[in-house]
């Protein structure tokens, strides 16, 4: 009964465990917590080397989920879902896949909804929503909200300009030296913003050639000085104002934070911290001012919030003023973690926490429709 050790070790309401031989479909569904509003979270369809895996993977992310939504002040609890299998199969066979994994999320209800993750693209949206209404983040053309990567980098941009207030008592980016690990949809659009406002920027990512050409790109448009790695180790070393995890988790930990020289780490990459108490603890040691990811990140589960409150009037505007609380949670996060010294990610999950059972409490008393 190991799976029930996990489940309450985590916290979790409900786990469903989604088999059907005929499609091919191994899935699970974890709702996290529900307190607040219907757990969203997105499907990731991987090629996992177990299934134990897999739970560690959907109760790990659907905790993450709900710790986002709760600091980021909107509607909505926590979940996330896996389908265990090979991406490489045929059309024919992946229509199926999802399809039939969107008449699982149906069958709940509305408790959980689903939307885009790792291994998931656009057609398999189009699939699940052929069987459920439970579903966000699809294309604008289908009424969704689109790409969110662009508003994710916005919330990351207010983020930063906030720690520099914090550390130095100036929000100004200009002249300031910004490292950013990983160059994709989200470190772009965030390259961008910065570029615009005049930092000075040192990228790197896997893919070289494309982070030469956004280089060349960036400092041609806004004539900043924008430096190209190549050695992925160098990343680690380079003296700078902020480093800005935007690619994958897990890249800080106790052979990449000693070697940091940057006062403040704030990035859009989920699960930044390998090991979220004794790294948050490592660069809290060095006084290097971290901003909690599920807080800085928020932006995009924002964006999707506005879709699923209003469905069919995503409206911009609103979305731009929502994701203003990211800043303000980040400044009460640093000062909080300062004043009782303590991390952080402590500071942020207590700030997270403490929401959801504030409002469990208020949504217990009676109110007229
Ligand atoms: P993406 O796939 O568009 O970009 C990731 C980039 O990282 C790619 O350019 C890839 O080449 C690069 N990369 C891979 N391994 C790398 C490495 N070891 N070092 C440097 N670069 C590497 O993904 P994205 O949507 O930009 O998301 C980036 C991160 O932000 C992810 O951790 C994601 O979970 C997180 N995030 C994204 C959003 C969003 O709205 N897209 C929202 C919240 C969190």
């Amino acid at each position: 009964m190991s799976v029930f050790k996990d489940i309450e070790n985590y916290g979790h309401e409900q786990v469903v465990f989604c088999q059907d031989e005929e499609v091919g479909l191994k899935a699970i569904i974890a709702i996290h917590n529900t307190v607040i509003g219907p757990g969203l979270g997105g499907v990731r369809f991987w090629n996992y080397n177990n299934k134990s895996e897999a739970l560690f993977d959907v109760l790990r992310l659907s905790r993450g989920m709900s710790l986002k939504a709760a600091a980021a002040g909107i509607e909505l609890g926590g979940a996330k879902a896996v389908i265990i299998g090979d991406p490489s199969i045929s059309s024919v066979d992946r229509e199926a896949l999802f399809r039939r994994f969107g008449s699982f999320v149906n069958s709940l209800s509305g408790k959980y909804i689903t939307a885009e993750d790792v291994g998931v693209g656009v057609k398999d949206m189009v699939h699940i929503k052929m069987e459920t209404d439970f579903v966000s983040g699809l294309p604008e053309r289908m009424g969704g909200s689109g790409d969110p990567s662009p508003v994710t980098a916005y919330g990351t941009y207010l983020g930063i300009k906030v720690a520099l207030k914090h550390k130095f008592g100036d929000e100004d980016v200009r002249g300031k030296k910004i490292i950013i690990k990983g160059v994709g949809k989200v470190g772009y659009n965030l390259a961008n913003l910065l570029a615009e406002d005049g930092a000075e920027l040192v990228l790197y990512d896997i893919n070289t050639a494309r982070t030469k050409e956004i280089a060349e790109e960036l400092a041609e448009e806004y004539g900043v000085k924008v430096e190209v790695l190549e050695d992925e180790d160098k990343v680690w070393d380079v003296e700078g104002d902020v480093f800005s995890p935007c690619a994958l988790g897990g890249e800080l930990n106790e052979k990449t934070i000693p070697r940091l020289k940057v006062p403040i780490v704030a990035g859009a990459a989920n699960n930044q911290l390998l090991d979220e108490e004794a790294d948050g603890k490592r660069l809290k040691d060095r006084g290097i001012l971290y901003a909690p990811d599920f807080v800085i990140n928020a932006g995009g589960l924002i964006n999707v919030y506005a879709e699923v409150k209003n469905p069919g009037y995503y409206d911009e505007d609103e979305v731009e003023e929502m994701v203003e609380v990211i800043p303000e949670n980040l400044e009460f996060i640093f000062r909080d973690a300062e004043k009782r010294n303590i991390t952080t990610h402590q500071s942020a999950i207590e700030l997270a926490e403490r929401r959801i059972k504030k409002l469990g409490h208020i949504k217990k008393f009676f109110k007229s429709n």
